[in-house]
């Protein structure tokens, strides 16, 4: 069936090098996600999936088949873009109809037929006289997959394919691409630069950063068990905090911040010296400060100043400097919940527990724990 097999494929532009070493199985009906940032090889290497570039080194299979070489038409795969690429001058029913266009063994009433079958699953199937210049953004882009899946492929390949859509509409199509794949039982391969779509859409996300393969997991095991400090930035909104500093006897020592670390932290940084500690915004606890008295402060808890409040209905976004740094250099994301307002200005008890803290090797980013 449709498993796909990246084995050390590698593809260079010249002195560009797009992708690097890239090794990784998608299963077979997988929804996978490919996200990274701008020039990562996001797109490279779904087009070295599609047979639109070959790759420099390494083997690529899908269905058990070596693809390196083998042209587009015979892949069995089928690609929505982001700019649907619509025929204008044809109806909705010629449009997706053209997807079977280079598909032997249907006869006329039967690829009718499948056209009608496709749209009544996409819900477009009152539209199909229409010309697309008359259909929404949303019913476009609908069109668009509708051509993809009226072939029955092994594989399908987005691109960004719901880049052009406003907000609300984009949320909606993610939901409705979910159950499209969920029902079609075909696997998936998704890129996005967006890490709200990946968290949301794939049964599994692989990271990508300047050609190479950070990570590959299941959502929330990237967001909890990042493996490096690039995945650990990229993963989640807003992003990981990341504090710079040094190895302590206690713990970490940071420029205006010194955290004493448990049992976990203490073994799993060992020895390494140069040191970045990650906490999420919301795992940090924000609480108002006892202005009359000098409290006291337990080992993982801070006096901090708000410097910015955000408030967005269910949760507000914080941000927070220590009363020393004039300078700002240290600022600090928290996420409270939208009943729970501290205003700018105002100080503030910070509490981060150990088992939320994540730590890195300040030089190598890799993750120690
Ligand atoms: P974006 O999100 O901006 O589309 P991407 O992650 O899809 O980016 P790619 O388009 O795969 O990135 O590009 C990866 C790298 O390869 C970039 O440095 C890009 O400039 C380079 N590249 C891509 N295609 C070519 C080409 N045809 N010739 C030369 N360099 C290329």
């Amino acid at each position: 069936m449709g498993r796909i097999q990246f084995d050390h494929l590698t593809k260079q532009f010249g002195e560009t090098v797009a992708v690097e070493d890239l090794t990784f199985d998608i299963e077979d009906s997988e929804f996978l996600v490919l996200v990274g940032p701008s020039g990562c090889g996001k797109s490279t290497t779904l087009r070295m999936l599609a047979g639109l570039e070959t790759p420099t080194s390494g083997d690529l299979y899908i269905a058990d088949e070596h693809m390196n070489y083998r042209v587009p038409q015979n892949r069995d795969i089928a690609m929505v873009f982001q700019d649907y690429a619509l025929y204008p001058h044809m109806t909705i029913h010629e449009n997706i109809r053209f997807g079977l266009e280079e598909e032997p063994g249907y006869t006329e009433a039967e690829r009718d037929e499948r056209v009608e079958d496709v749209a009544e699953t996409l819900g477009i199937d009152d539209l199909l006289d229409r010309k697309p210049g008359e259909l929404s953004g949303g019913q476009q882009q609908r069109v668009a997959l509708g051509r993809a899946i009226v072939r029955d492929p092994e594989v399908f390949l987005m691109d960004e394919p719901l880049a052009n859509l406003d907000a609300k509409l984009r949320t909606q199509m993610r939901t409705e691409l979910q159950r499209l794949q969920e029902e079609l039982d075909v696997t998936t391969v998704y890129v996005t630069h967006n890490q709200t779509e990946a968290m949301t859409m794939g049964d599994r996300i692989a990271v990508l950063n300047d050609g190479r393969l950070q990570q590959v997991g299941e959502p929330l095991e990237l967001y909890h068990a990042p493996e490096n400090q690039f995945v650990a930035g990229f993963i989640g909104e807003p992003m990981m905090n990341f504090l710079h500093g040094d190895r302590s006897e206690e713990g970490f020592v940071g420029e205006y911040i010194e955290y004493p670390f448990d049992e976990r932290l203490d073994r799993s940084v060992g020895d390494t010296d140069d040191l970045v500690l990650g906490v999420r915004p919301e795992a940090i606890d924000v609480r108002h400060a006892d202005e009359s008295a000098s409290q006291s402060l337990g080992p993982h808890e801070f006096r901090m100043t708000v410097t910015v409040t955000e408030t967005h209905g269910d949760q507000n976004v914080v941000t927070l400097t220590h009363p020393e740094d004039e300078a700002n250099h240290g600022a600090v994301c928290a996420v409270t919940d939208g009943m729970h307002i501290v205003n700018a200005g105002e100080s503030v008890i910070v509490t981060v527990e150990p088992d939320a803290v994540h730590v890195f090797d300040g030089e190598t980013g890799e993750a120690l724990c």
